[in-house]
């Protein structure tokens, strides 16, 4: 298929410019939930070059996105690819810091994988646009191992203040009434959170 090999071309160039697209059994997975619980638009915090909006778009024949992305040569690559695959009816890019986007649409999946520092700060930004059934899916809650590790063995200050703020998000999470989530051994680690007011049993 053609569209594999370019696919294909894009993990390639996240390769060799070193962004960090979202891991194959990660993918998997949101794509199995996406067609599972008939997802039908997606929030994605975090764009890069547009390879998770693009796949999951590609295995989910009906599925909207709307994504967003603050680094401006990410955001161009990502507005090229978009077009490569004649996604722009079905993934709308917006060029902006995620904080300072304010949306009046209702989501049925917000998957944050933007600034790991930042969770927090997306989910309480971003929840009023999850509907009533919605999911919020955050990437690289493991943060390549690091956020179990005994801090104090953290040579690089900087990693270790990320460690400590994906904890405190996983904290955030696990005390929040009005969501239950699973952390799963999936990838860089998932973290997936639902409304426990939902109307239907997902
Ligand atoms: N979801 C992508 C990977 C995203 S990498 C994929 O799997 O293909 C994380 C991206 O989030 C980076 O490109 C970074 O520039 C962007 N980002 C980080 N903080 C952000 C913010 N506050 N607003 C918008 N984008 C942000
Ligand atoms: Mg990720």
């Amino acid at each position: 298929m053609v569209e594999e090999k370019l696919v294909k071309e894009l993990e390639e160039y996240a390769k060799k410019e070193k962004v960090p697209i979202i891991q194959k059994e990660s993918l998997n997975y949101l794509n199995n939930y996406i067609e599972v619980k008939n997802v039908k638009s997606v929030l994605e915090i975090g764009t890069a070059i547009g390879y998770s909006a693009i796949c999951m778009a590609l295995s989910n024949p009906n599925l909207k996105i709307t994504t967003i992305e603050r680094d401006e040569k990410r955001y161009l690559e990502a507005v090229k690819n978009i077009k490569k695959f004649k996604l722009e009816n079905r993934i709308k890019l917006i060029f902006k810091d995620a904080l300072e986007v304010s949306l009046e649409e209702k989501f049925d999946l917000i998957f944050i994988d933007a600034a790991k520092a930042q969770n927090i700060n997306f989910f309480t930004h971003f929840e009023k646009n999850l509907n009533k059934n919605g999911t919020i899916i955050t990437d690289n809650i493991f943060f390549h191992g690091f956020t179990y590790m005994n801090l104090e063995d953290i040579e690089s200050r900087n990693v270790r203040a990320i460690a400590r703020k994906i904890r405190k998000y996983i904290e955030f999470l696990e005390q929040n009434e009005n969501y239950e989530t699973e952390i799963k051994k999936i990838g860089d680690g998932i973290s997936v959170t639902r409304r426990k007011d939902g109307y239907e049993d997902r």
